[in-house]
């Protein structure tokens, strides 16, 4: 049986991880795995039936009628909720901020991790990136490669505000703060596990953060065959 190369990568909102985990996959020739849009998808798919996040119950009851879809290819993947496509609808801010709601819920971790850990065994590249919070220490921690990508508060505010150009900075930096707060709470990711590679991209850029996680890939499994990367 195929078994591909798991690389899982952690951190804290606005570290750079779905932009260079899915840079390292491209660059490797190998699948990606955001695990966030998942949890996101969940929560618009609760909130299309009318319930309410905040409701856990509800948010139980909602997994069953949860047909959610998402495409491991690096270079542009998909997410569907049954026939919706929910791609570009899952990052508006009203679901950052109700995101967290439904992640904490037990039932919910449990149902989405296995759902992952089918698409992990499924994947046909030699290698998958899957990045959350959850990854190095719940979802895959015999992952050959484990990386915890991190940066300075101050740094994951300014990133994320210039990526939401719309927004009062000040919004977007409390919105992200309140966000990590809540989610810590159910996984710690901020702190690296043992065996946890940190790759602290707080000087870096977006070119010298890929090239530092390649690194760690790289010394993490010297024999594995990269051929499928592109320089
Ligand atoms: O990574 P992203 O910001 O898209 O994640 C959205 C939300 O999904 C997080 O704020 C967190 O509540 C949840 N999440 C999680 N475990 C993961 C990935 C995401 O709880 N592995």
């Amino acid at each position: 049986m195929h078994h591909p190369i798991v690389v899982a990568v952690d951190g804290p909102a606005g570290s750079g991880k779905s932009s260079v985990s899915k840079a390292v996959a491209g660059r490797l020739g190998f699948g990606f795995l955001d695990t966030g849009a998942a949890y996101r998808a969940l929560a618009w798919h609760v909130e299309a039936l009318g319930v309410d996040t905040a409701d856990e119950a509800s948010v139980i009851a909602a997994l069953e009628s949860f047909a959610y879809r998402i495409g491991t290819d690096p270079s542009g993947y998909d997410v569907h909720v049954g026939d919706v496509d929910v791609t570009a609808a899952i990052r508006e801010p009203h679901i950052s901020q109700v995101v967290s709601r439904v992640a904490r819920v037990p039932e919910v971790r449990r149902h989405l991790i296995a759902l992952f850990r089918a698409i992990i065994a499924g994947e046909r590249r030699d290698g998958i990136v899957v990045e959350g919070r959850d990854i190095t220490t719940v979802v895959a921690p015999d992952a050959p490669v484990r990386i915890l990508l991190t940066a300075d508060e101050a740094v994951r505010m300014t990133r994320r505000s210039a990526e939401h150009a719309d927004l009062p900075a000040d919004a977007v930096g409390a919105q992200l703060r309140a966000r990590d707060q809540a989610d810590s709470k159910v996984v710690d990711f901020m702190h690296a596990a043992e065996g946890v590679i940190t790759v602290d991209s707080t000087d870096l850029d977006f070119d010298g953060t890929v090239a530092a996680v390649i690194d760690v890939i790289r010394t993490a499994v010297p024999t594995a065959d990269l051929m499928g990367e592109k320089r």
